[in-house]
C-alpha cells in the first residue's frame, strides 16, 4: 500500500488532534453509597487515560498503572510456574483458517477485528486456545506427557459495542491470565480441582469476594450459537455437575451463557454500581480436541483424544485492576501499590539526608518517591495521602542527628520513629506476605 492517495493533513486538522489527544476523556458518576468508579480513580490516582484519537475500550496505563499490572501478572507467573504450568508467548493475529479449524470463525466471527494482510483473510486472536494447540500438536504426544499445562499472559482483542465499553472493565483490547490444561479424561477431575485450588488462593490472596456460575449451553439456540452435538453437551454438562457438586462448590446455573464449544463456571462479581460481571471462567471442552485433531498414545496403546480445561486464573488484569481499585477505594495493599513510600524533608536543611533515605529505599526494591518540594510538612503530608501513598517518611533534624526515620501509615495518625533498615525490613516483610 502507498500513502500517496492519503492527503496529509492540514495544519487545522492536526491542530485540532493534538487537542484531542491531551484531552482525557475519563467521566463517571459515582457508584452505590457514593463509591467511586475505577474511571473515577483512575483519572485522579493518575492510573490511566482514555482519550479519543486513540479510541475508546484502548485505555493507556500510565507508570503507575502499569505497575500495578505489573505486579499481578508477576504474581500470578510465579505462582502457576510452581504449580507446573509451562508459559507460552505466541502471535496476537493469525490467518482466518487457523479460526476456522476452531470454529471462532463460524461461531465468533462478528466480535473479532478482521484484518486483510496482502488479499488474505487474517483476525486478532478472540483467544489463546488455537495457538497453543499449535504447541501441542508440534510432536507426537503419549499419556506420559499429559497433563501438560500451558499458560500465557495473553493480549486478546474482542470488538465489543461501544455502548459496553466501561473503564477497565470491559475493553476492546485485554490481558487474560489465560492457560489450557491438555490431560486425558482419567485427569479432568484431579486438573479440575487443582484449578479451584489456585484460584481459590489467587482470590484470597487479592481479597476478591466471587460467586459460582454454571453456565449452560441453551438447547433452543443449538444451531447458531453452539456447536450442534447435544450428545456431547449433556454428558460433558453432566460431567462438570459431578465434579463441582463432589468439590461442594455452591453455584447458581444459567442457561444459555455457556462458550459455544463447552460448559463453563464462571467466578462472578458485582461492580460499584451492583453491575454483574464475569472475572474468572473455567472449560471443560469436548469438541476443540477433536476439531484440532488432538491425539495421544494410551497406555493400552491405542490413539484417544485428550480433554482440554480452558482456564483463567486471575481472569482479565484490567478488570482485576477495576476491581481493586473500586473495593479498596484505591487504597491498594502494599504489594500492589503504585507508591509504597513518599519521603518527604522538614526543610532545606535535611534535604540530602532525605535524598539518601529514598535513595536507600529504591535500592532496598521499595517503590518509592522524594518530595524535597519548598511546600509546608501539612502540604507535602495531605497530599501524599491524596495519592494513597502507603507509608509518609518524613525527616527532620532529629531524625537526621538519630540517622533515623518517620513513619506514618496512610490510615492511622501515629508517628513512629525508628531506624530505616528497622523500616526497611518491616515493609519488605508487608510486601512479600502480601497482607497489607
Ligand atoms: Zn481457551
Amino acid at each position: 500500500m502507498t500513502n500517496k492517495e492519503e492527503p496529509a493533513l492540514t495544519d487545522k486538522e492536526r491542530n485540532m488532534l493534538w487537542k484531542k489527544l491531551s484531552k482525557i476523556k475519563m467521566q463517571a458518576p459515582r457508584g452505590e453509597n457514593d463509591l467511586k468508579s475505577n474511571v473515577e480513580l483512575g483519572r485522579d490516582l493518575d492510573l490511566y487515560i482514555v482519550n479519543d484519537v486513540i479510541g475508546q475500550g484502548l485505555p493507556l496505563l500510565t507508570p503507575k498503572g502499569a505497575t500495578i499490572k505489573r505486579e499481578i501478572e508477576r504474581f500470578t507467573t510465579d505462582e502457576e510456574l510452581r504449580r507446573g504450568y509451562e508459559y507460552t508467548s505466541t502471535p496476537i493475529m493469525a490467518k482466518a483458517d487457523l479460526f476456522k479449524i476452531s470454529g471462532h470463525w463460524q461461531h465468533y466471527k462478528k466480535d473479532m477485528f478482521v484484518l486483510d494482510v496482502g488479499g488474505e483473510d487474517y483476525a486478532l486472536r478472540p483467544m489463546t486456545c488455537p495457538f497453543q494447540f499449535a504447541l501441542f500438536k508440534r510432536k507426537p504426544r503419549t499419556h506420559k506427557d499429559l497433563p501438560k499445562k500451558y499458560a500465557e499472559i495473553s493480549t486478546l482483542f474482542r470488538n465489543e459495542q461501544s455502548g459496553e465499553l466501561r473503564g477497565l472493565t470491559r475493553l476492546r483490547q485485554f490481558t487474560l491470565a489465560d492457560a489450557h490444561i491438555i490431560c486425558t479424561p482419567e485427569q479432568l477431575e484431579e486438573e479440575f480441582g487443582k484449578v479451584m485450588d489456585l484460584i481459590k488462593h489467587i482470590m484470597e490472596v487479592f481479597n476478591i469476594e466471587v460467586w459460582y456460575q454454571f453456565s449452560k449451553w441453551d438447547p433452543k439456540n443449538k444451531n447458531d450459537k453452539y456447536i450442534n452435538n447435544p450428545e456431547a453437551w449433556e454428558a460433558s454438562q453432566k460431567s462438570m455437575k459431578k465434579i463441582l457438586d463432589k468439590a461442594k462448590i455452591k453455584y447458581v446455573e444459567a442457561e444459555g451463557e455457556a462458550a459455544f464449544y463447552g460448559p463453563k463456571l464462571d467466578l462472578q462479581y458485582k461492580d460499584v454500581y451492583g453491575k454483574e460481571d464475569t472475572l474468572i471462567t473455567i472449560q471443560i471442552d469436548f469438541a476443540l480436541p477433536e476439531k484440532f485433531n488432538l491425539k495421544y498414545l494410551d497406555k493400552d496403546g491405542k490413539e484417544k483424544s485428550p480433554m482440554i480445561i480452558h482456564r483463567s486464573s486471575t481472569g482479565a488484569t484490567e478488570r482485576v485492576i477495576a476491581y481493586l481499585l473500586e473495593k479498596t477505594q484505591g487504597n491498594l495493599p502494599t504489594w500492589l501499590n503504585p507508591i509504597q513510600t513518599k519521603v518527604m524533608n522538614m526543610n532545606d536543611d535535611v534535604k540530602d539526608y532525605a535524598i539518601k533515605i529514598n535513595q536507600k529505599l529504591q535500592e532496598a526494591g521499595i517503590r518509592t518517591q522524594l518530595d524535597s518540594s519548598n511546600n509546608s510538612m501539612g502540604k507535602k503530608a495531605r497530599r501524599a495521602i491524596t495519592e494513597k501513598v502507603s507509608y509518609l517518611v518524613t525527616v527532620g533534624e532529629k531524625e537526621k542527628a538519630k540517622k533515623q526515620v518517620a513513619i506514618r501509615a496512610r490510615d492511622s495518625e501515629k508517628i513512629t520513629t525508628m531506624d530505616l533498615d528497622k523500616f526497611i525490613s518491616k515493609i519488605k516483610k508487608e510486601i512479600e506476605t502480601k497482607t497489607k
